[in-house]
Order: structure tokens, then sequence, then C-alpha cells
């Protein structure tokens, strides 16, 4: 039995987990990130929770085979400097050289986090028969990871897949990234919230107003999906055009990549059935030949936040620019 080390390096938490060669994970640890912390203190702490869950596991660092890590950014293997990471306030950091200070004697891979769930989920979760797929993670952001025949497809210099900030609409809103018409600014939870938002000021008398106490900052995507179901109009018109944004974009990956499976993670994901199925449908619509050659099926993701932990610990055998000494 062969066995990897995972970390899953959130804004919240460190998860470390011990996975064996059957995707199974055999120990979990995790501790608070923490995230206004120097590089120093962070990575130390990465170091630590990684080594908390091989102890846990009944295993020592001898016996596992590469140290694998999900972080929201990315490594360029040209110069091993992480590039940036957003939360942390780090840019062009030697990552690999304040890890190795801490576990020497592992080969260490550093992959983005939404590369890692898609490919998670691919080894080992909703997509677990396939071998490509499209991954959209739907939260407060828009994440994708792509993976072709069983690996992850990250681009030149490993900052490609970038599918939440792929443009969708010319000259559109602005996005959290600076530019405008991301597709992020349409299909993330923040996103469908802000119409939301707007749209009860000229209708007031909408059920979602009623369900979130009349209190505006209340109306979350729970909400609106359950007024919809309901038959409320507003909410209806409001996921309609949000399901049409999201079919646009997908029908776009599903053009460029022909996957075998889409696969949709994150909060939005969990609206269960409606979503799917109206999004299934319009997708059938709206996307090149499907009548001549079909489309994929769209499909939710399986094994939420361990989907990146079983991901960042199979690195190794997607990835071959880690960090060896
Ligand atoms: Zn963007």
């Amino acid at each position: 039995m062969k066995y990897y080390l995972g970390l899953d390096v959130g804004g919240t938490n460190l998860v470390a987990g011990v996975v064996d060669d059957t995707c199974k994970i055999i120990a979990k640890e995790s501790i608070p990130t923490n995230a206004g912390r120097s590089v120093e203190e962070i990575t130390s702490d990465m170091a630590e929770v990684s080594k908390k869950a091989v102890r846990k596991a009944g295993l020592q660092l001898t016996d596992i085979s590469s140290w694998g890590i999900g972080m929201p950014s990315y490594v360029n293997p040209t110069t091993n400097l992480l590039v940036h990471a957003n939360n942390f306030g780090w840019k062009n950091v030697p990552v690999y050289e304040h890890l190795e200070k801490h576990i020497p004697l592992l080969p260490v891979y550093i992959e983005n986090d939404a590369n890692c769930a898609a490919y998670g989920e691919v080894l080992a979760g909703a997509a677990s028969n396939y071998t490509d797929a499209v991954m959209l993670t739907l939260g407060t952001g828009v994440g994708g990871g792509i993976i072709i025949n069983k690996k992850i497809y990250a681009g030149h210099d490993h900052m490609g897949a970038e599918l939440g900030h792929t443009k969708l609409v010319y000259n559109g809103i602005r996005c959290t990234c600076g530019q405008k018409g991301c597709l992020e600014s349409y299909c993330s939870s923040t996103a469908l919230i802000r119409r939301a938002r707007e749209a009860v000021e000229a209708t007031p008398s909408s059920l979602i107003m009623e369900m979130c106490g009349h209190d505006k900052s209340r109306i979350n995507g729970e909400i609106i999906f359950e007024c919809a179901k309901k038959g409320d109009t507003l909410a209806g018109g409001l996921i309609d055009e949000y399901i049409g944004y999201l079919a646009a974009g997908i029908s776009s990956f599903i053009t460029i990549f022909r996957p075998e499976v889409v696969i949709l993670g994150g909060g939005m994901a969990h609206a269960g059935d409606f979503l799917l199925e109206s999004l299934n449908e319009r997708l059938y619509t709206c996307t090149f030949a499907a009548e001549e050659i079909g489309i994929p099926q769209v499909i939710r993701a399986k094994l939420g936040n361990d989907a990146g932990l079983i991901g960042a610990a199979f690195l190794e055998k997607s990835i071959t620019n880690g960090y060896k000494k």
C-alpha cells in the first residue's frame, strides 16, 4: 500500500490528510489558518498539521510517497515562486524553500486549489467513471478546473484554467479580478444575491422579502431558489437569468474541451435537481451541435471539501514539476 500526504490551504483552515492508494482518507487533521500571519509562521503550521495527520495515521514521513498542496494561488514552475495569494497577501514567495525547512525529504507538489478539487472528483468522486471533465465551483466566487485524460490541465506555467474569469459579457459588470464581464460576476452566489437585492427594490411584494424578514442583507442563494420553487415570479425570473448565464459559460467550455461530464461544486450546486435539470435543458438548446452530437451531462460534485484534499494528495500522478531536493 502506498500513502500520500495532502494539504488543503484554505482562507479559514489548513486541512491535512493521509490518503491511501485507493483514494481513502485514513487520517485527517485541521488547524485555523490565521491568514494574516507571516510566510514563516503559516508554512511552519502547514508542515506541522501535515506531520500530525501522518502521526494520526500511525505512519512516519518515510512511509509517505509525496506531499501535495492545494492553495488559492499558483507556483511558477520555472522560478519556483508562489506568484500571488490574495488571501494571504503573498507575492513571489519562495514557498518550497520555506516548506523544505520543516519537511526536507518529501517531494512537494503545489497546485491551484480549484484544480485539485476537480482532480479529486475525477479520481474518487462524482466523475470517477470518467477521464475528461470540467468542474465549476459556484460559491462567493467561481473556481474552475479542467481534467484531461485523468490529469490536471493547467496551461502554461500552471496559470491557466481560470474558468471563473473567462469573458461572458463584453464590457460587463466589474469583477473581483479587476476585469469586466467575467463569468464570476454573473454566476457566483454573490452575483445572484446582488441581482436579487436590486430586483426587490422595484418589486418589494416578492416572496423573497417575506422570506428574508424584510431585511435585504439576509437574502441568500437558498432563499432565492426556495422562492422560485414556490412560484414567486421575481425569484423565478432571477433564477432563469442566472441559469441562462451559467449555461452560456458552460456551453463554451463544452464546445472547447468536449468533456465527458461537467461537475458543479460549491454552495450553489446544493440548489439540487431544480438547478441541474433546468441547466441541462438550457445547455441542450444553447450548445454547438447539441442535436447532432449531444451534450455532456452536468452533475453535482460528491466529495465536498475532501475533493481538494484528495486531489492535492495525488498531485505527483498529475504534475511532474514538483520540488525535489
Ligand atoms: Zn474576473
